[in-house]
């Protein structure tokens, strides 16, 4: 058999600021015979994720940079072509953090099989995935109950759109912010949210008191800077704050201030919580029970943005920072 070429996307410098197309190369490899022990594997959907543009700066954060002139990491589901070890079988649906390369070689440790094979397979990379996970664990993590009233930021996207329609489902009221018409209409039509509102047509603090006009239990933050501060402002007492992203600030070059009301936290005796997806995998079973019950009853709607081609990977990743997605933004490579 001749051998497989797999194209794959290399940082080859650091962004300053926004990323730019000149950050990476796309480079051809050829894949290297398989050994024993080991599969092969062919991606068909990557992902390309908000977190990885941190990754992209020099230094260690809560997970190492890229190294340049290596392809890039990040979750990825394909389909296995071969194998040299039991635990796998060739036609086995398999998500991992290799993507950003069309094929991979990997031991069974770097897989996790999927079982129940729903289609389009990039579910597994996005409501059934990373993205719907982090939004099931930041409600859970702060206890979010009937009753709640919760305001997400970054609504449209992955994980606001799946933390909206759960809390929802948990019965809490619940409204949004994304920046274009089209996606406040999906929030309110699609997703159920209760209030949806621009933020780019009118400051966040009018629109978020309009909306929660009693204040809000809850605020999932997805984007830091003027959403956090409006939020500070509108907790009721022993409000909460999922503290999930902070999108706003991550091609900032200099360091951004923090919100100038945080000594709310203290008056009203606010909790504010850190939350890292890669803490709950010992929760996953958990997550995939709770959140594949809901999609396989047709509660949870799964939305998505597709784009064709490795090529155009970067192209994606680029287009999350300007807003380019509705749901999850995700790379079709076959
Ligand atoms: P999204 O699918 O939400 O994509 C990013 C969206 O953010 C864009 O579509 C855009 O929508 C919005 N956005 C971009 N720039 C800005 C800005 N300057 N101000 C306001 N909104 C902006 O991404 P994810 O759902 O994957 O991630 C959402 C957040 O969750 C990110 O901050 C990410 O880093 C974080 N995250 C954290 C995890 C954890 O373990 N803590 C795990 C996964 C994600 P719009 O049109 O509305 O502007």
């Amino acid at each position: 058999m001749s051998p497989i070429t797999s194209r794959e996307i290399r940082l080859v410098s650091r962004p300053q600021g926004m990323p730019t197309e000149a950050n990476f190369d796309l480079a051809q490899t050829e894949v290297e015979p398989l050994q024993d022990g080991q599969v092969l594997v062919r991606n068909l959907y990557m992902s390309v994720d908000p977190y990885m543009r941190g990754r992209m700066n020099e230094g260690k954060s809560y997970v190492p940079p890229f190294e340049l002139g290596k392809p890039l990491e990040g979750g990825a589901v394909g389909e296995v072509i071969e194998s040299r070890t039991p635990a796998f079988n060739p036609g086995d649906i398999v998500t991992s953090s290799l993507g950003w390369r069309e094929y991979f070689i990997a031991s069974p440790e770097a897989l996790h099989l999927v079982k129940d094979n729903i289609q389009p397979l990039s579910v597994y990379l996005g409501t059934l995935g990373m993205t719907g996970m982090t939004a099931w664990a930041g409600l859970t993590m702060v206890e979010v109950k009937a009753g709640d009233a919760i305001f997400i930021s970054g609504a449209a996207g992955a994980v606001g759109s799946v933390a909206g329609q759960l809390a929802k489902l948990r019965g809490c009221r619940v409204i949004g912010t994304a920046g274009s018409t089209e996606k406040i209409r999906f929030l309110k039509e699609e997703c159920g949210f209760d209030e949806a509102f621009n933020y780019k047509t009118q400051p966040v603090l009018e629109q978020l008191q309009q909306a929660a006009p009693e204040g809000i239990d809850v605020y999932f933050d997805n984007v830091g800077g003027e959403m956090l501060e409006a939020a500070l402002a509108t907790l009721r007492v022993h409000g909460r704050i999922i503290a999930c992203g902070s999108i706003s600030a991550y091609n900032a070059t200099s360091p951004q201030p923090g919100p100038t009301n945080l000594f709310n936290v203290t008056t009203k005796r606010l909790t504010m919580k850190g939350l890292i997806v890669g803490d709950w995998l010992d929760r996953r079973n958990e997550f995939e029970q709770e959140v594949g019950d809901y999609f396989r009853a047709g509660q949870l709607k799964h939305e998505e943005t597709v784009v064709n081609g490795i090529e155009q990977a970067v192209g994606a990743f680029i287009g999350l920072f300007e807003g380019k997605n509705t749901g999850k933004m995700v790379v079709k490579l076959t």
